[in-house]
């Protein structure tokens, strides 16, 4: 039998309440990982895990959820830095408060989540983050110019980490799912919708597990022991 070799391991993930999270806290639980997550409400999460109340755009209180989970769990090995809003609408029509707030969650909520973590992950010579991107930080979309540009920062972010923290044994990755079934796409109308399904080569949008997979193979240290500064795309061929 192998493994992926990430029972016991310590794992947070952000915005793990619903959705893509919800999937990867799931499949790390199934996986025998040890799951801190953290999200604005955790009513609804895996019972199997410790749920937090945080919210990702206050560093203060990130890092002192940092703590007590240190405490309630031990050295934290993974970090998935998942939680992301959308506040799309056409360039000319985005307001400042649209930029603020999306960068807020999706670009600072990133560097937020990992650096409370790190020094630890130093000190133990062992560690993998991992942020959720998006095909609009690979590709752009229109209406999604502020979205893009901090879904494509993410990768700035990684790649930049991967080269930083190589030498502690820490490895940096994203994942950049195309259009995945959650409640952020629900809200895209059926014209919309039926548009970008004619346009993915598997005529059909993602499920969160199939991320889960992905954001597992690169928490793996069996299984990525030497993949970082990587994006991996998970779009049903939709951008490759
Ligand atoms: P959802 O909107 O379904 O879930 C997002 C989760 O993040 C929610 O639980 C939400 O909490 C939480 N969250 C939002 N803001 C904060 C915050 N400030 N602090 C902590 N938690 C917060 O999104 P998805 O599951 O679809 O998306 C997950 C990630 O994947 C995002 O980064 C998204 O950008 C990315 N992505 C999604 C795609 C898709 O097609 N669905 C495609 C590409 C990327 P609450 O429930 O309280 O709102």
């Amino acid at each position: 039998m192998v493994s992926l070799g990430l029972e016991d391991k310590v794992i947070v993930v952000t915005g793990g309440n619903r959705g893509i999270g919800r999937a990867i806290v799931d499949l790390l639980v199934e996986l025998g990982a040890k799951v801190a997550y953290l999200d604005l409400s955790v009513e609804s999460g895996n019972d199997k895990a410790l749920g937090l109340v945080a919210d990702v755009t206050d560093l203060n209180s990130m890092e002192a959820i940092a703590k007590e989970i240190e405490e309630k769990l031990g050295t934290v090995y993974g970090v998935v830095a998942n939680a992301g809003i959308t506040k799309d609408n056409f360039f000319t029509k985005l307001t400042p408060a649209d930029w603020d707030a999306v960068i807020n969650v999706n670009l600072k909520g990133v560097a937020n989540t990992f650096k409370p973590f790190m020094e630890a992950m130093y000190a133990q010579n062992a560690g993998s983050l991992v942020a959720i991107s998006s095909i609009s930080g690979d590709r752009g979309n229109a209406g999604q110019a502020n979205y893009a540009a901090t879904k494509a920062g993410v990768i700035g972010i990684v790649k930049s980490l991967a080269r930083e923290c190589a030498r502690y044994n820490v490895r940096a990755n994203a994942v950049a799912p195309g259009f995945i079934n959650t409640e952020m796409t629900q809200v895209i109308p059926d014209k919309v919708r039926d548009k970008i399904t004619a346009e993915i080569p598997f005529r059909r949008f993602g499920e969160p597990a199939d991320i889960a997979w992905a954001v597992a193979y690169l928490l793996s240290p069996v299984a990525s022991a030497y993949v970082s500064g990587e994006v991996v795309r998970v779009n049903g061929a939709h951008h490759t």
